[in-house]
């Protein structure tokens, strides 16, 4: 039973299938510190003032996520989309690795999370 696996982008190795459909993680076991290597913190919260500076708003898990945002139903999943396509962001795991929650992520960048019930939801 593979049929929700995915394919770890870096080796083409199936990726853990056990976290239901669409949620496979883009590298295999083998390959995510290397992939999140390629995000070291302080390139991280650059991107993320970045993200601030081009939107407005600091990004939410969901820009950085499209999986997630397509799994949650997100109204502007195609605008989620297009942005996160449009440029070089780090992964929502990325941030994640390095920080504990979310917000740690964006506050650690100097920036205001966005507040929970505000705009769109914020899962920390
Ligand atoms: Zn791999």
């Amino acid at each position: 039973m593979n049929s929700y696996g995915g394919k770890c982008e870096t080796c083409g190795a199936p990726t853990d299938p056990s976290q239901g459909p669409g949620k496979a993680p883009k590298h295999c076991k083998e390959c995510a510190p290397a992939a999140n290597a390629k995000w070291p913190p302080e390139r991280i919260l650059q991107k993320i003032r970045e993200w601030a500076d081009l939107y407005g708003d600091p990004p939410g898990c969901m820009d950085w996520n499209p999986t997630l945002a397509a799994n949650k139903g997100a109204a502007d999943l195609a605008t989620i989309r297009e942005r996160f396509e449009s440029g070089d962001w780090p992964w929502y795991g990325s941030v994640t690795y390095n920080w504990p929650t979310w917000n740690d992520a964006i506050r650690a960048a100097g920036l205001q999370p966005r507040e929970a019930g505000k705009g769109r939801k914020v899962f920390a």
